[in-house]
């Protein structure tokens, strides 16, 4: 048996059907109530999770003000072309290794917040997000599922001119503006999911479906990334890897993200992500547009 974290208004809760029970007092005061102390301690919390039905429940999930499953990671990735009809719908190659660049961790927000729009040309990307548990180095394919403390719904929202801006193009800060990395609405454990190597995501604007795929066909899957990224650097308990998009981002159909739309995120299992988007005032290139991306967006 596994168990299903949460972050309820700054505190590490455990979830139970439509219950949540503090994780402080559930530990009896073993754990912290950081977030972040839940999950440098994942591999107690099923045993936890266990014991709750002889407990009160702290609250109801649906009233609780959801932040983050993972408020402050040390690092958060970014992963690109990780779906073959997302780089074909680019007309990119198919990646041979990882493309990783980095979402910045100040991006990372919670699963209603509202994302706020710099530029025209900002676009959703919904993808599966894992989230490291247990300190990963040098860790193999084999065992890299050991290493994670869950799964949850993510977007990788991206400014298109911060991104394609520079010259090679460096996606990092396109990727990173304050609140565009919306994560939750909980965390998962990977035991928990009969099927976690295949789940179905939708993504939809206002409504209508702009994505929809099952993260059964990442090219790169979660323990490889975790793998790979582990063979570079030491990940931390609480790291975030937003694993990739499918096909059907807005760039390529010029349908990119206006003040008032509604995103909303889907994994099978995992739950939903609702966040409204606001426009904000423009930053430094706002009004730049990729070469490649002129003719895609003449008719805007
Ligand atoms: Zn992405």
């Amino acid at each position: 048996m596994g168990f299903r974290l949460a972050n309820v208004d700054g505190r590490a809760a455990l979830v139970v059907g439509d219950d949540y029970y503090d994780l402080e007092n559930a530990s009896g005061g073993r754990i912290g109530s950081d977030p972040m102390d839940a999950l440098a301690s994942s591999d107690q919390l099923s045993d936890i999770a266990a014991g709750l039905s002889d407990q009160a429940a702290t609250g109801k999930l649906a009233d609780a003000k959801l932040g983050p499953p993972s408020p402050r990671p040390a690092n958060s990735f970014g992963i690109g072309l990780n779906y073959r009809n997302h780089a074909e719908e680019g007309g990119m190659p198919i990646p041979e290794v990882p493309l990783v660049f980095a979402k910045f961790p100040s991006c990372i927000t919670g699963p209603k917040d509202d994302v706020e729009l710099r530029s025209d040309f900002v676009d959703y990307e919904g993808e599966l997000v894992a989230i490291i548990g247990k300190t990963a180095k040098d860790v193999s394919v084999e065992d890299a599922w050991g290493f994670v403390a869950g799964l949850c719904v993510g977007q990788d929202i991206s400014d298109r001119p911060a991104q394609f801006n520079s010259a090679p193009p460096q996606f990092n800060l396109g990727k990173s503006f304050d609140t565009y990395g919306p994560i939750g609405p909980i965390l998962t454990s990977p035991d928990e999911l009969e099927e976690r190597d295949s789940m179905e995501l939708t993504c939809e604007v206002n409504g209508e479906v702009r994505q929809k795929d099952s993260t059964g066909d990442l090219i790169f899957d979660v323990q490889t990334l975790v793998s790979y990224l582990s063979g570079i650097m030491t990940l931390h308990p609480g790291d975030v890897i937003f694993t990739g998009t499918p096909g059907g981002v807005g760039v390529f159909q010029n349908k990119l993200l206006k003040d008032g739309d509604v995103v909303t995120t889907t994994i099978d299992g995992l739950g939903t992500i609702t966040n409204k988007c606001v426009r904000a005032r423009d930053h430094a290139r706002a009004d730049f547009l990729p070469e490649q991306m002129k003719p895609l967006l003449a008719g805007k």
